[in-house]
């Protein structure tokens, strides 16, 4: 869309701040759509973040041992800015050795200083960790958002408060570990090996990264090759909050080499892994009979489940927030509207009236819903399932809009006439593609949703309460959102069923995913 290109009237500032209320794909409770009403157009001023708040370095190195260094053979690769090609910083590639220097003091930090520190001590650290966030979140937004090809106004609202919630959340935990329900002295498991992807690489090192200290483990994180800057600034944070050395590393590179380095590395005891299910799959052969104790959190192809009764306009809200959000790069994404047939006309209808108004472009300017997808093979995977949903007989449909000529974009995209059998109903497409499927009654809207190898999570939107109770029991998914979707709090367990992985992250049961009993 390019009505921001064309709108340069600066008077339409206060009205584009109201818009960036109401229309935001990061939240289902906007105001919500007039019925039959025609959509309002605005023009819009552009409203571009101010890059000068981050201070790229041209060169990072590797967080080991409380400093950033050199590896070991001086290799490096080069992130991009997916929204515009630009070359953002040269990235230290990490080999076996280096990877071997961060998992030794890792070793090294967990057993003199990090494990034995008191939980309230532990506690502190990690209040100042969250702090810190707060004060440089900024800082941080501008980073995800240059790094990943996110809109502003998420890495704003959602990734970098949720990051800094997950720091705080487990800091209350660090000194009642005993009372946390996994029996008495509860103990670390040691040195925690963690491999995250470029979706939300803030939000996923804080995952990782707070419950795990929150319960005397030490980590080497290892961020997804397209995204390692957050990581890296939250390096330094950590930095600056002084962590004792070696409580937390970060290494950068190849996730065939100092990933599979990583998890190999006979001094790592637990390995966390975010990313792909064939990856995943992988790692669970690789790790077969190490006696690592192992999470994994991996694809999704949810169902949001729409029945005749829902409230129609936050059920529209909550369909385009589900799919659209973060470019639909997200595992647990909506990626199939599940409808009631009676009603499935006029959805379809009011979403492509909706999908109309959403705004693609700039990431960094703070009227976009829709930013770069993150990197070309991730492009490529969304062009090549779009394409095979048009070749199995499935309708394509995009609203108009120009897409910039440099960097790598995708136009929100729905498909309707998808029958379950069809690849984009199966396979997780990880991009702006919704897939319509329909059903007549509760039951068959259970057995389309039920019918994948994943099972992260699921919406339901109706009315009745004693249905959604039901339906939640049905749905083999980690989280059923009822008249929501993608909503997230750290004292809430995140997880999948089947190939989604196993093991959750977020609340009690995210810290025991880091404690030995
Ligand atoms: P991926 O290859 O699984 O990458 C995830 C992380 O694992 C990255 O840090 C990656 O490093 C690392 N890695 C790759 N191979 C490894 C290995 N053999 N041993 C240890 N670590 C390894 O995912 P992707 O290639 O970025 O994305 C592919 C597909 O995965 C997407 O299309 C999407 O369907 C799915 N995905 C799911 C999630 C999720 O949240 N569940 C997140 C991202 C992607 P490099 O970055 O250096 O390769
Ligand atoms: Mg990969």
């Amino acid at each position: 869309m390019s009505e921001h290109e064309h709108a340069n009237n600066s008077e339409d500032a206060a009205v584009s701040d109201l818009k960036d209320e109401s229309a935001g794909i990061g939240e289902t409770s906007g105001h919500p759509v007039a019925g039959e009403r025609p959509e309002q157009v605005f023009e819009y001023a552009r409203a571009p973040e101010s890059r000068s708040v981050v201070h790229l370095r041209s060169s990072y190195g590797l967080f080991i041992d409380g400093a950033f260094v050199e590896p070991v053979d001086a290799k490096s690769y080069k992130t991009e800015n997916p929204a515009t090609e630009e070359v953002l910083a040269e990235i230290a590639a990490a080999g076996v050795e280096d990877v071997d220097r961060a998992v030794q003091a890792a070793g090294r930090a967990q057993k003199m200083v990090w494990g034995p520190m008191p939980g309230a001590e532990r506690a502190k650290y990690l209040f100042r960790i969250a702090r810190i966030m707060q004060e440089r979140s900024r800082e941080l937004a501008v980073l995800e958002s240059l790094d990943n090809g996110k809109p502003i106004r998420e890495s704003r609202d959602v990734d970098v408060p949720l990051a800094a919630a997950h720091f705080f959340y487990y800091a209350g935990w660090a000194d009642k570990l005993d009372y946390a329900g996994f029996g008495p002295n509860p103990a670390p498991i040691g040195v925690a090996g963690q491999v995250i992807p470029w979706n939300f690489p803030l939000m996923m090192a804080a995952w990782k990264l707070a419950p795990a200290l929150a319960a005397g483990n030490t980590c080497v994180l290892k961020p997804a090759s397209t995204t390692p800057l957050s990581a890296l600034l939250l390096a330094e944070i950590i930095q600056q909050a002084d962590l004792p050395p070696g409580v937390v590393n970060v290494i950068t590179g190849a996730g065939s080499l100092a990933g599979a380095a990583l998890v190999a590395h006979p001094g790592v005891d637990k390995v966390a892994f975010t990313g792909s299910t064939e990856v995943g799959k992988d790692l669970q052969r690789a790790l077969a009979g190490t006696g690592k104790h192992l999470t994994l959190e991996l694809g999704g192809k949810a169902a949001n489940i729409v029945f005749e009764d829902a409230p129609l306009d936050q059920a529209i809200e909550g369909i385009v927030n589900g799919i659209f959000f973060n470019q639909g790069e997200v595992c647990c994404a909506g990626s199939r509207l599940l409808v009631q047939e009676s009603i499935a006309d006029i959805v379809v209808e009011r979403l492509k009236r909706r999908l109309a108004t959403l705004r693609v472009g700039d990431p960094l300017d703070k009227n976009t819903d829709l930013g770069a997808i993150n990197n070309p093979a991730q492009l490529d995977k969304i062009r090549e399932l779009a394409a095979a949903g048009e070749a199995e007989g499935a309708i394509r449909w995009s609203p108009s809009c120009t897409l910039p000529s440099k960097g790598y974009w995708f136009a929100p995209t729905v498909f309707t006439n998808v029958s379950p059998a069809h690849r984009i109903a199966q396979e997780e497409i990880f991009g702006p593609v919704l897939s319509v499927l329909t059903f007549r009654t509760p039951e068959e809207a259970v057995a389309k949703a039920n019918n994948t190898v994943y099972g992260l999570s699921a919406g339901v939107w109706t009315e009745k309460g004693s249905r959604i109770l039901w339906m939640a029991g049905q749905l083999r998914a980690g989280v059923v959102w009822a008249n929501s979707f993608n909503r997230f709090d750290p004292t809430s367990p995140f997880g999948g069923y089947r190939e989604s992985g196993f093991g959750r992250e977020g609340g009690r049961q995210g810290l025991g995913a880091y404690l030995d009993v």
